[in-house]
């Protein structure tokens, strides 16, 4: 699709989207550029998960921070202009809520291509629906690619599989990452018939690429870089995540009618997400939120309107907790 391209960032960026995928105890596995994401209850393999993600957390970190390769915009970056009305008063949430493309998804069976099929037509969907949203705005936009793997490989922000990581973003090539059978493994044991939780996860990684296209990822990585402390750190990163949550939610509710997002869907999807939440880690790890935060945005995204219910840059602290 055409469309206009920001500078291509020279060197690697960290994913997004590790934590999201984490599950589990209170950590599932869920990638992000930071942190699991998880869910109720605890098991071993919960605490496994966790574990797991704290090491891509670290390993993240190394990179981010401790580079100096510009990892994560930092001076490989180069310090191209970012303001942080790029994400505060972005054009993006002048347009409305999400325009319907009328998504239909096949249904999930065991095997993995039918997952593959799955996310292939999911992000069909993604791909039109924003792609009409950035046309509201007059922004260039163009699809990120995919990588929906079964077999281990790399990419620019690093190898997969990851422990804890089953799907994440990379910003360096514009790419989203899901592990066709990672990203049933860490969901929890979840029913492949809640296809809604699935589709959520796919919907945030792409909600990293539409935060990347629109250039708040640009100033999220930025003011992560230049954070005086720890706790400025998470909270930068918490509200890049969480500001895709909403985007996701703002997704799933245009095509609530054609995908079949009953209310038991809508539950099992707000539940999964409750269980990502990450108010039990230590604060140095905090870069996805609370469960109540991290449900909570995507439930604002569903409850629709103009896309700035999803500005998690203006929000108050207790709200990206
Ligand atoms: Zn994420």
């Amino acid at each position: 699709m055409a469309g206009q391209h920001p500078p291509p960032a020279p060197a690697p960026a960290p994913p997004r989207g590790l934590s999201d995928q984490r599950r589990g105890t209170y950590r599932y596995t869920r990638p992000r550029g930071g942190g699991p994401r998880r869910t109720t209850g605890g098991n071993v393999a919960g605490i496994v998960g966790l574990l797991a993600a704290c090491a891509v957390l670290a390993v993240l970190g190394f990179r981010l921070f401790g580079d100096g390769d510009g990892a994560v915009g930092g001076p490989g970056l180069g310090r191209q202009s970012v303001s942080r009305a790029d994400a505060t008063d972005n054009r993006l949430y002048k347009t409305g809520p999400l325009t319907p493309v009328a998504c239909r998804l096949p249904p999930i069976s065991e095997a993995p291509e039918s997952m593959r099929r799955f996310m292939n037509m999911l992000s069909d969907c993604l791909d039109a629906s924003w792609g009409k949203q950035f046309g509201k705005a007059h922004m260039g936009f163009s699809p990120p690619d995919r990588v929906f793997w079964v077999r281990s490989g790399r990419s620019p922000c690093g190898s997969y599989p990851n422990p804890g990581a089953s799907a994440f973003y990379c910003p360096a090539n514009h790419t989203m990452y899901v592990g066709l059978r990672h990203v049933v493994e860490t969901s929890g044991g979840e029913p492949l018939s809640n296809f809604a939780v699935f589709a959520r996860v796919i919907a945030h990684e792409y909600g990293h690429h539409v935060q990347e296209r629109a250039g708040i990822l640009r100033y999220g990585h930025r003011r992560m870089e230049d954070a005086s402390s720890v706790a400025v750190r998470m909270e930068t990163s918490r509200r890049i995540e969480l500001q895709a949550q909403c985007l996701a939610g703002a997704f799933l509710r245009a095509e609530r009618r054609t995908m079949g997002i009953t209310r038991r869907q809508y539950l099992a999807m707000l539940e999964d997400v409750r269980g990502r939440g990450d108010e039990r880690l230590p604060a140095d790890q905090r870069d996805h939120g609370s469960s109540r935060n991290y449900a909570g945005w995507v439930a604002i995204g569903f409850r629709g309107g103009d896309l700035a219910v999803c500005n998690t840059w203006t929000a108050s602290a207790d709200e990206v907790d």
